[in-house]
């Protein structure tokens, strides 16, 4: 199957939203637009692909996605340019991880291509949809789902692939009081942290609603062995300037794998700063946060883009950094890859796929 021979078969809404959905009111994950697209996966092949009204989808209550979290998910965003021109940011590099995932979790994968063809053309449809504002976006949902009806744990025959979007805005509106989180952990070695699994985003909850309910607005979490070394930030890879090198964590078996982290790395390398991904230990953030030498730390995703930490509490002591808005680095990053983004600096990566 390859992008030529993609047929989408497309169903317009006899009622389009549009009109009286509220621009300047766009809570993350909320607004859907007009359509969705589907396609099922039976007897071994993808087929069925549609684009439809968005609704709901008629599904047996015994899939096992239901029961043994057969499901995954990825996040993508689409841009609108000064000119018009409708941009999807590396969109490729999500196809990858979108199979990475599918076979963790004994899942069909999907021809890379059509993975993208498959958003391009939702995305077109509904290109109306994409706000065009600063800080603005359309965030792009695709995720697969096991809908055999049976209650027995062994892998489904039977799946459902589907693509939401919707207008979103900002995701956090400040910086971070973050806790370094020691007791809960979100991925172990041998399982399935370097997926964007279902199940994952479940375990997280209970210590992100601990977390909340004692002041912090995310949490940093740690190996699983120790509760020493810093893993993610939230649902975003945790970035530092440290000593005037980036550092993050190794992209392993326990760590998301993430675009923005990737793209981050590429701009640093770009601009001859030095990339260390490796451990890097609680103590030695906390020292560096006494000495000074931690100039920077975020979170990055593409649905918090470049989230800044304000402080972290380890053991219960605080460490504050410097002003946010006066940090090099995360500004930079920001400013820069939103300037490719959105069509005003040069894509020199390649990074825009233009719908
Ligand atoms: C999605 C996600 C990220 C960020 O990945 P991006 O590709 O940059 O959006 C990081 N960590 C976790 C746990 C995630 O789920």
């Amino acid at each position: 199957m390859t992008t030529d021979t993609l047929d989408i078969k497309i169903t317009k809404t006899a009622h389009s939203r549009l009109a009286e959905t509220d621009f300047d009111n766009l809570p993350f994950g909320k607004v859907f637009s007009d359509h969705m697209l589907v396609a099922d996966y039976a007897d071994g092949e993808w087929k069925n692909f549609e684009i439809v009204p968005y609704g709901p989808i008629a599904m047996s209550p015994a899939i096992s996605a239901l029961h043994y979290g057969q499901a995954f998910f990825e996040g993508i965003k689409a841009y609108k340019h000064e000119d018009g021109t409708v941009s999807i940011f590396r969109p490729d590099k999500n196809a990858i991880r979108f199979n990475k995932s599918a076979e963790r979790l004994c899942m069909p994968t999907i021809p890379e291509d059509v993975f993208v063809q498959s958003i391009a053309a939702l995305v077109d449809l509904d290109r109306e949809w994409i706000p065009a504002k600063e800080n603005h976006a359309m965030y792009i949902r695709p995720f697969m789902f096991a809908t055999d009806p049976y209650l027995g744990v062994t892998p489904s025959a039977t799946y459902k692939y589907v693509v939401l979007v919707g207008p979103v805005g900002p995701y956090f509106s400040k910086p971070l009081r973050v806790k370094i989180e020691t007791h809960y952990t979100r991925a172990a070695e041998g399982g399935m942290g370097y997926a964007k699994a279902a199940g994952n985003y479940a375990a997280s909850m209970l210590p992100g609603r601990k977390a909340a309910e004692e002041g912090f607005d995310q949490l940093i979490w740690t190996d699983a062995k120790e509760h020493k070394y810093v893993e993610e930030m939230g649902a975003a890879n945790a970035m530092f300037l440290l000593d005037g090198k980036l550092v993050t964590a190794e992209a392993k078996d326990t760590i998301l794998d993430g675009v923005t982290r990737d793209t981050v790395i590429a701009l640093a390398k770009d601009w001859g700063i030095d990339v260390e991904e490796r451990k890097l230990s609680v103590a030695e953030l906390a020292e560096g946060a006494k000495n000074g030498k931690l100039t920077d730390a975020f979170g990055a995703g593409t649905a918090a883009t470049i989230a800044p930490v304000a402080s972290f509490v380890v053991d219960g002591e605080e460490y504050f950094l410097s002003d946010p808005a006066s940090r090099e680095f995360s500004n930079k990053i920001f400013k820069t890859m939103d300037a490719i983004k959105y069509g005003r600096g040069e894509d020199t990566h390649g990074w825009n796929y233009i719908v």
